[in-house]
């Protein structure tokens, strides 16, 4: 059957490669490539853009990334089994493929990084796609690398980082990407969408580095947070008694009786910026 790109249809690449799909390496494949172009449109236009990917598998992202006229992608993978469907890619678009084999929480993306725009889009393995997240949020310099993040989380995840104060979903991560992000979800995808289908509804989420976040300290942010929702429910002259506790409070002008779920961005920001160590 003749496909969108003139490669061979999915199903036929992972029966061909024998890939089946590993539960131990968060292996969920979007085999419609109306989806997976879907999904790299969410991150706009790709002309003479550098994208990262994470975690290509047979390759269906990749191939949307690439038939919307990415300048490179540069993907990286941690099964090897699907480097040679990979390789068939990388055939079909000469020079604009570029895989490395190896595990993504280890590799350092900015140092890989070239000149020009860079753009992030993974359907991410779902037992690293936090700690990612996390990581490309956290660099000491700002603006990051890249020009925008667009990823695929369980939607119970994609939740957790677009919220804000009073939602219930708010915490540390609504905090630390609300603080360096403007982050929206994009539209949700359903379990049948995915071969082997995961147990819970999937979401993509885009993220876009906002220019002049709060002057702040990430490792102090982290600090705050770590110990206002590590007992949400509890007041935070309780929860905030490893920083502070009331007396940080009071010279943040925050009320000590409120809740970790009450406090914006901004009134994080604040009571990270008065710790002294
Ligand atoms: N992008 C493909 C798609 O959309 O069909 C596959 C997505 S699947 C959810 C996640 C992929 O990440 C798998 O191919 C898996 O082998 C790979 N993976 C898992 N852990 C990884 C890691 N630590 N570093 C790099 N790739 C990883």
């Amino acid at each position: 059957m003749a496909t969108l790109d003139g490669l061979p249809p999915l199903r036929d690449v992972i029966q061909r490669h024998g890939l089946d799909a590993r539960k131990a390496l968060g292996q969920n494949f979007l085999l419609d490539l109306n989806l997976t172009q879907k999904i790299a449109r969410s991150a706009g236009p790709l002309e003479g853009v550098t994208v990262f990917e994470v975690g290509p598998g047979p390759g269906g992202l990749t191939r949307a990334i690439l038939s919307l006229g990415a300048k490179k992608v540069i993907a990286i993978e941690r099964d090897s089994r699907c480097l040679p469907a990979l390789a068939e890619i990388a055939d079909h678009y000469p020079g604009r493929l570029e895989v490395i084999e190896g595990d993504a929480l280890k590799t350092d993306f900015a140092a890989l990084a070239p000149e020009g725009p860079v753009k992030i889009i993974a359907n991410l393995p779902y037992n690293v796609g936090t700690q990612l997240l996390v990581n490309w949020l956290l660099p000491g310099h700002w603006p990051p690398f890249w020009e925008s993040l667009t990823l695929m989380f369980q939607k119970e995840v994609g939740l957790r980082i677009v919220a804000s104060e009073d939602d219930d979903h708010y915490g540390r991560l609504g905090v630390l990407a609300g603080w360096r992000t403007d982050a929206r979800m994009v539209f949700d995808v359903p379990p049948q969408a995915f071969t082997p289908p995961p147990k819970v509804v999937s979401t993509v989420v885009h993220l876009v580095p906002r220019p002049t976040p709060l002057p702040c300290d990430a490792a102090k942010l982290e600090r705050v947070t770590h110990a206002a929702f590590g007992q949400r429910r509890k007041m935070l002259r309780q929860s905030l008694k490893p920083v502070g506790g009331e007396a940080l409070l009071k010279r943040a002008d925050i009320d000590p009786q409120r809740r970790a779920e009450t406090l914006s961005v901004e009134e994080f920001v604040r009571l990270a910026n008065l710790l002294t160590n």
